[in-house]
């Protein structure tokens, strides 16, 4: 891979499905990648978050992944990709044909630390030096920002904490007590992949489960759920999950777990005791290992020194651009955090920096 072009118009940094998508749409303004605009994206491969979800993720009716903008050209389509293969290894290998198709000359391993003002320049300091540029794309998703809600005792907890980010497969957790946390899809696959692998398994959830009746529920079925999440974001307040809030899609896996009692939630456990978790009855229940699935946060940390938080603890965002430093936008962020939402945050934003090149 050729060095970072030290002075582009636009910097993209991370190269998911927001990522892409707007590099893609810039290409197709007659932008030139690796001139015009540079993408940096720290992952080892192809895929974005996509690479590091667990082995047994299958793409489905749980798990939809919007094709990318002109990914027909390729003749590929997440619609008849093999749902037999994690799908890590799906998406990594569409995105590295689609990347190759359209030359977007993604650099990669390359981490950005922090984003910072220079006069009129914005400057992406990384792990190969330092770039200018005059629009920044932040498209970094959640995944390296995962939220592990506080409750009491937590740190003495003998056992692992294992947040979905950090989960891989049942077998590591063979044999063990295991408390899943959290009323989400990845929460329902970890409990009916431990199943008969775990010594036992319970199931604790902040709320009843959603789940979600209509034959194919798509992430951006839930259009309140998108709606709030751009108030939200307007308004710069902590953000809802748009994925999330599109309930649990009860296939047949799922109904024949909750009829087997393997899906079968408690209300939260009151707290974490060095040896397990105490309900709110009283009754204990033993564990080796607690898995969070309780979700992720928007990964912002390095443009800490731009100053872009309000005081409400978001960031104003309005069509993917920040109210206060308009030459910084977040793509797939808020109300277009799914990768349909993704494809479209990529179009308008790419039109925007076309308004002001
Ligand atoms: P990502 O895919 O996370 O890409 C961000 C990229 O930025 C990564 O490659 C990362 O390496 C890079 N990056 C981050 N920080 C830095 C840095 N400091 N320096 C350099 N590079 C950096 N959405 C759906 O539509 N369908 C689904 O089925 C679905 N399932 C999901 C399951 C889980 C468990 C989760 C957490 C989310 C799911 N989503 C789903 C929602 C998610 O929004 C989509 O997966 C979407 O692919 C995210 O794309 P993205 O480009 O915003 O982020």
């Amino acid at each position: 891979m050729s060095k970072v072009p030290a002075r582009p118009q636009v910097v993209i940094i991370g190269a998911g499905q927001a990522g892409l998508a707007v590099a893609y749409y810039l290409r197709r303004f007659q932008l030139e990648p690796d001139v015009d605009f540079v993408v940096l994206d720290r992952g080892p491969v192809t895929g974005g978050a996509w690479q590091f979800r667990w082995d047994a993720l299958r793409l489905g009716s749980a798990h939809k992944v919007n094709d990318l903008p002109g990914m027909d050209e390729l003749g590929l389509s997440f619609e008849n990709a093999d749902r037999t293969l994690p799908a890590k290894d799906i998406v990594s290998g569409y995105y590295r044909r689609y990347e190759d198709h359209f030359d977007l000359k993604v650099h990669r391993p390359i981490v950005v630390s922090d984003v910072r003002n220079s006069r009129a320049d914005l400057v992406v300091h990384h792990s190969e030096g330092a770039t200018a540029t005059q629009i920044l794309v932040n498209a970094t998703g959640t995944w390296g920002s995962p939220f592990v809600p506080y409750y009491p005792g937590a740190s003495t907890f003998r056992g692992r904490h294992v947040h979905t980010n950090g989960y891989v497969s049942a077998e590591e957790f063979r044999g063990q007590n295991v408390v899943v946390v959290g009323g989400g899809t990845s929460a329902v696959g970890f409990l009916l992949e431990l199943e008969h692998i775990a010594g036992s398994v319970s199931w604790a959830s902040r709320r009843p489960i959603d789940y979600s009746t209509e034959h194919v529920r798509t992430i951006e079925g839930g259009i309140a759920a998108v709606r709030d999440a751009d108030a939200a974001a307007r308004a710069g307040k902590a953000l809802p999950s748009v994925v999330s809030a599109t309930g649990v899609p009860l296939t047949r896996k799922v109904a024949a777990g909750i009829s087997r009692g393997v899906l079968k939630e408690r209300a939260m456990f009151a707290s974490i005791e060095p040896d397990g978790v105490r309900w709110r009855d009283g009754s204990f229940t033993p564990a080796d290992a607690l898995i969070w699935a309780t979700g992720f946060r928007p990964e912002l940390r390095h443009l800490a020194p731009l100053k872009l938080r309000e005081k409400e603890g978001g960031v104003s965002v309005e069509s993917g651009q920040v109210w206060t430093d308009p030459r910084v936008f977040l793509a797939g962020y808020g109300p277009f955090a799914s990768t349909v939402g993704a494809n479209r945050s990529g179009r308008i934003i790419a039109r925007q920096i076309m308004a002001m090149l």
